[in-house]
């Protein structure tokens, strides 16, 4: 993907009102429950998680489990 399409990517999170991450910009809240759903990001607080994998279902983070 080049800058054209990150800059749509970019475009269409803000227009969603979307999820501001320091990693990897601004995505709609669409990418956002997909990464979700692949275990990309942590279905509680949406932060990465911390190996960064993709195991093809949803995933809690640490700081999330910890607060049960
Ligand atoms: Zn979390």
């Amino acid at each position: 993907m080049g800058n054209r399409g990150l800059q749509r990517l970019a475009d269409a999170g803000r227009a969603a009102g979307g999820l501001v991450t320091k990693r990897k910009g601004v995505f709609g809240l669409g990418e956002v429950a997909e990464m979700i759903l692949s275990g990309l990001l942590c279905q509680v607080c949406g932060t990465y998680m911390d190996d960064f994998a993709e195991p093809g279902y949803p995933r809690t983070c640490e700081d999330c489990a910890d607060e049960k």
